[in-house]
């Protein structure tokens, strides 16, 4: 123990702990001796602007547990990645330096990508460093990496060959704005009103039925009519068939429960397609298929009078057309939600493309049960994955028809049309530019790529493999994987955890990771999660260290459990300093009788307080080291700030004072205070360091 100054100065002292861990390598991980190995599957933050308080407050927790498991004999495998593999990075690139893709060329455009993602990854590295995060930074991958476009691009090839990828022309969720086929997991939902209106069918000479609609402008698309088979009112015309008003056109009546008699009329239209319903009529029906929306969101020539406008536009004009012609029962406004891409709020159409897939629907249950496998923290999460799985409609459709992102690793052959894989030698492979390294087996030699690329989440799914350098000859990827904590957000369930652990069963058969911690975020002090294009209103991490310390951050991360959001809360971050302030207050009280103590081998003679103290320290061990296994960071904090500020600092102390001060040494009294003062000031310490190291 060292002479501490009067003052506890946190710049000082943090920094001169800092710059101790690099040098004495703490937290490099030697995955080559015997010892076991904690990994974690940190989460690479999006490069797209400066850090805040919430990425401190979700990148401390998992820290706690790294710094909890190193301590007690883990080899800790903790690396960082950075992903810049997205639209935000495109976005930040675009804004920054005012050039696009299609001004500069794909090629060029990257290259700053990456240089734009080195100067903020260096930025993000430094805050960490800063934070206390004890990341081992040798282990490092950025997302758009060589090594992170091979690992898409291998899994692609493998999961190919295993049957669980297809392309298939079949009605994909397309955005009519972005113009590109999205996955499920990319629809959000929004509530809007809008107007229903009530249209007749004739079904003879002169009746009708009443359809009503929020989606007039599909009726061109309408190849069927469904009422439910327990409808008294309208069974009967199972069988038959209808008119449409204005295209005249002859379609079926059929019968299928899924038809509410509760909704609307009763009756139902099935357009291709205006809903997930109606590609199941469609699918189970056997019915033709009209599309009329375009991929840009354009109808066409099979729309007749409405063709060329878009869906808004020819909403208004097939109304104005059916109230002109005396067609419209009724009008009513009503609330809908509707199924819209959660990046541009535009509403989904479901359009016919062709897309590739990953096979999702015949493996819920291994889904399922995969995630039931892995010990969820705080264990309600588990029903969120469970409910994702559960309502999936959709396999996973991983084409976007955008310029960037990885390249589907294939050609087609232009005469036959035969797919030819790329050789896992070439990889990361470009295919716009590279060809085959032989002919079909048809014998020609004439070769196309796949325009489209691959959704992001083809790389993202992967941080275990990427980060544990799956494709690497070491043995570092036997030695962490699975691994043993992803931790990560909750919004991001349906997404990153789902097409980990997809990914995970379908290359492996095993689950991605033992454990999984979703924490909570760190919200604004008006309660709004922040968003790095937010961060401006909000306290910025480094002018936050510069008034409190890094501790003092940590401590409020650790003052709500995974799981709960916490507002950014100057009382609780000013709470932690005080806590850091009487801790060291109360060492240098104690340094002027325990410096240079060597504890006795053997327990010394023990007043009976001090039993008393030692024996509520050993079960405060116990107690914290139980809560830190559980992911419960919370209480094992509330334990020890209860046994520090009660116990020791309001109790103890005063009490022992005057045997430190009166009794001579080697007394039992000043003896045994002192081997007490000792145990008690560093079991503390170490029980609250992976919190406040
Ligand atoms: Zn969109
Ligand atoms: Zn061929």
């Amino acid at each position: 123990m060292e002479n501490l100054p009067k003052r506890y100065d946190p710049a000082k002292r943090e920094k001169k702990w800092r710059q101790y861990w690099e040098e004495q390598q703490v937290y490099r991980c030697n995955l080559d001796d015997g010892t076991p190995v904690y990994s974690i599957d940190t989460p690479p933050p999006t490069v797209s602007g400066d850090l805040h308080m919430g990425h401190c407050y979700s990148y401390s927790q998992p820290d706690f547990y790294a710094r909890f498991h190193r301590m007690n004999g883990c080899n800790v495998f903790y690396p960082m990645g950075f992903d810049d593999n997205g639209l935000p990075t495109e976005r930040l690139v675009e804004n920054r330096l005012g050039i696009t893709p299609d001004g500069v060329g794909t090629e060029t455009f990257i290259r700053e990508i990456v240089k734009i993602s080195r100067e903020l990854e260096e930025n993000y590295e430094q805050l960490w460093k800063m934070l206390g995060l004890s990341v081992d930074w040798e282990h490092v991958y950025t997302t758009i990496s060589f090594e992170s476009r091979k690992a898409a691009q291998y899994s692609f090839i493998d999961l190919y060959r295993k049957d669980r990828i297809y392309r298939s022309s079949s009605p994909s969720i397309w955005c009519p704005a972005c113009r590109t086929a999205i996955a499920s997991a990319e629809v959000a939902d929004l509530n809007r009103e809008t107007t229903m209106i009530t249209i007749p069918f004739r079904i003879n000479n002169n009746e009708s039925i009443p359809i009503a609609t929020t989606r007039p402008e599909l009726l061109p698309a309408c190849v069927a009519v469904f009422v439910n088979p327990d409808d008294s009112g309208y069974r009967n015309l199972i069988g038959t068939t209808a008119i449409t008003p204005l295209f005249n056109k002859q379609v079926p009546i059929l019968g299928d429960e899924k038809a509410d008699p509760e909704k609307g009329t009763g009756i139902v239209m099935c357009c291709t397609f205006g809903d997930t319903t109606d590609i199941k009529w469609w699918r189970e029906h056997d019915l033709p298929l009209v599309g009329v929306i375009g991929a840009d969101g354009i109808l066409n020539a099979q729309a007749g009078f409405l063709a060329g406008l878009d869906i808004g536009s020819a909403r208004r004009k097939i109304i104005e057309e059916l109230r002109n012609q005396n067609l419209v029962m009724d009008e009513t406004a009503v609330f809908q939600t509707v199924s819209v891409h959660e990046r541009c709020d535009t509403p989904v159409e479901y359009v016919e493309t062709k897309q590739w897939f990953v096979r999702v629907m015949d493996s819920k249950e291994e889904l399922l049960e995969a995630g039931r496998k892995i010990h969820w923290y705080p264990g309600y999460m588990l029903s969120r994955y469970e409910d994702w799985v559960n309502n999936l409609e959709w396999d996973w459709c991983i084409s976007r028809q955008r310029y960037h992102g990885v390249p589907f690793p294939l050609w087609y052959c232009s005469d036959c049309g035969s797919i030819i894989l790329a050789e896992n030698s070439e990889l990361p492979v470009n295919p716009g530019i590279q060809s085959p390294t032989k002919p079909c087996e048809c014998g020609n030699d004439n070769f196309v790529h796949e325009s489209a690329v691959m959704d992001t989440w083809m790389t993202s799914s992967m941080t275990p493999q990427i980060a544990g350098k799956w494709l690497d000859p070491g043995d570092t990827f036997n030695r962490v994987f699975p691994m043993s904590l992803r931790p990560q957000a909750h919004d991001i369930i349906r997404t990153w955890t789902f097409y980990t652990i997809l990914k995970s069963l379908y290359h492996f058969g095993e689950i991605p990771w033992t454990d999984i911690g979703i924490s909570g975020h760190g919200l604004s002090p008006e309660g709004h999660k922040v968003s790095k294009s937010r961060a401006v209103n909000v306290s910025d991490p480094l002018a936050v260290m510069e008034k409190y310390s890094a501790d003092a951050i940590r401590y409020w991360a650790a003052s709500s459990r995974l799981g709960e959001d916490s507002m950014i809360n100057e009382d609780k971050i000013a709470a932690g300093q005080k806590l850091v302030t009487k801790l060291w207050n109360v060492a240098r009280f104690s340094s002027s009788f325990i410096l240079d103590y060597e504890p006795p081998v053997a327990v010394p003679s023990l007043l009976p307080t001090d039993r008393w103290v030692l024996s509520e320290l050993q079960q405060l061990t116990r107690d914290v080291s139980d809560s830190y296994r559980k992911y419960d960071h919370l209480t094992s904090k509330n334990r020890i700030e209860g046994y520090f500020w009660n116990a020791i600092a309001d109790n103890y102390l005063e009490m022992v004072k005057s045997r430190l001060y009166d009794q001579p040494g080697g007394s039992i009294e000043k003896e045994s205070a002192r081997y007490t003062l000792y145990h008690v000031l560093k079991t503390v310490t170490r029980l609250l360091a992976p919190m406040m190291p």
